[in-house]
């Protein structure tokens, strides 16, 4: 059998096996480069894709390439730069749904779950960014209730929180129609239970709640600041926990920081798996954007997806919205699109960064650290604020691009070697230090998406 042949047949049977969005990511442009010694040489992209495979798809691919060549041993990846520039199509089965049905799907939420049928795993890559999140999903599908309850996703604005927590939901339906799912946002939960209250219905809004089988709540950060309100998700928590159902949350930041949330219920947040989802890498953003492009029918080169993926690094939901744009001018254009002309409609909308004061960020940065603002701008030399205000000087002279002289003067008058070496200090942590990632991130959230 040839390469080709083998890995063509190979590549057919992968496919029943992975989700569209998958298949496409991780084997477009691979082929089978030498069979020999009873090895055979899958030749890849570059490293990112070889690392995943090999960790994911090795056993599999051994498996089905033994089914047409029993003598084969191992397999072996290697990397092919030259691949992905060949544009060598795949022949993918299409799944995609035309447009129109596409906006039909939109209206078709299932009334009982909320679920809306768009968010499935078909369409959700998978990438060190969601990694983990991924993983316990998995592990719930097939454990409902038995397994990480309950789980707390977090991250930023369109990371894909919504999209994964709706699609367990819909898998679950999917293998099994009876169990009772229940997807709703932490607002509008707090609205019907006001509702029921007023109208002296609280008896069946509990009922109701309590006979679900995974309750899923989205945006747990809004949940309201009524002390009833937090008690009855708290007493719903509990039932629901007790008979081992399944409750999954998502918020925007992980439990200890999110304000006004009652003690008790935090530790029942916390008491479970929690997974984050970060910013997609750069890999992760071309494959997305790969699928996209399949899904909505676009045709733009490969070079123009690698702009925008390099381009466009905050979220996914921005990344859509740039695919989207680039498709309504090809629809109106009627012609294809230059890397230049696509440039020149991104620069128009993408929005730059959020703006930043110096004040919001020495507010964010005393509010982590349990500390008061005063210390960090006062002449003090406290041991406790050291790090605070080393690393607000890192984030104004990063985020806020003060020059150091303005910096040092700001934190406790120091003159601008303070402030260089601050900001040198903590970004040499940086590199290998990953809970202090963790508290830049956090804090960054904070004045980010915390400014009224
Ligand atoms: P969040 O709830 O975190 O704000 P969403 O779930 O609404 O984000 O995701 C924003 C958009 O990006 C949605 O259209 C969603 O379908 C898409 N998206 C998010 N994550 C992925 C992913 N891993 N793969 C493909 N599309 C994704
Ligand atoms: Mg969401």
């Amino acid at each position: 059998m040839t390469n080709e042949e083998l890995w063509q047949k190979t590549l057919d049977e992968i496919q029943c096996e992975v989700s569209t969005a998958n298949f496409i990511t991780w084997f477009q442009h691979t082929i089978i480069t030498e069979q020999k010694d009873q090895n055979v040489t899958v030749g890849v992209p570059n490293a990112f894709v070889k690392e995943w495979i090999e960790s994911k798809y090795q056993k599999p691919i051994l498996k089905i390439v033994r089914n047409f060549i029993p003598d084969i041993r191992s397999i072996e990846f290697s990397i092919l730069p030259k691949l992905s520039q060949k544009q060598q199509p795949l022949s993918v089965v299409k799944k995609q749904v035309p447009q129109e049905q596409q906006e039909i799907q939109e209206l078709s939420i299932d009334r009982e779950t909320n679920l809306n049928p768009r968010y499935s795993f078909d369409n959700f890559i998978v990438g060190s960014f969601n990694e983990l999140a991924y993983a316990a999903s998995q592990a719930i599908i097939n454990n409902l209730g038995a397994v990480y309850n309950p789980f707390f996703v977090y991250g930023g604005v369109g990371l894909g929180k919504t999209h994964l927590l709706q699609a367990i939901g819909n898998e679950i339906r999917k293998n099994n129609p009876h169990t009772k799912v229940k997807y709703i946002s932490s607002e509008k939960f707090t609205n019907e239970f006001i509702t029921a209250v007023q109208n002296k219905e609280t008896n069946y809004f509990k009922e109701r709640y309590r006979a679900i089988d995974l309750l899923i709540i989205d945006d747990i950060q809004f949940i309201s600041k009524k002390v009833q309100t937090q008690e009855e998700i708290f007493h719903t928590f509990n039932t629901l926990y007790e008979n081992n159902k399944q409750i999954i949350l998502s918020s925007d930041r992980p439990p200890k920081l999110i304000e006004n949330l009652e003690e008790r219920l935090r530790s029942r947040f916390e008491g479970g798996m929690i997974a984050d989802i970060s910013e997609p890498e750069y890999e992760a953003r071309l494959a997305i954007l790969h699928t996209k492009r399949k899904e909505k029918d676009i045709i733009i080169t490969d070079d123009i997806l690698e702009y925008i993926a390099a381009s466009i690094k905050s979220n996914i939901r921005e990344l859509e919205g740039a695919l989207n744009l680039i498709a309504v001018r090809l629809r109106l254009q009627k012609s294809s699109l230059s890397l230049a002309e696509v440039k020149d409609i991104l620069s128009k909308h993408i929005q730059p960064r959020k703006v930043v004061t110096a004040k919001q960020i020495i507010n964010a940065v005393s509010k982590f650290y349990n500390t008061q603002e005063k210390f960090l701008i006062e002449k003090t030399r406290r041991k406790d604020i050291v790090k605070p205000r080393q690393i607000a000087m890192y984030l104004l002279r990063e985020d806020f691009n003060g020059s150091y002289p303005y910096i040092g003067q700001k934190l406790g008058g120091r003159d601008h070697t303070t402030a260089i070496h601050s900001y040198e200090k903590i970004a040499r942590d940086l590199k290998n230090n990953k809970q202090l990632q963790e508290e830049l991130k956090q804090i960054r959230l904070n004045f980010y998406y915390n400014q009224d």
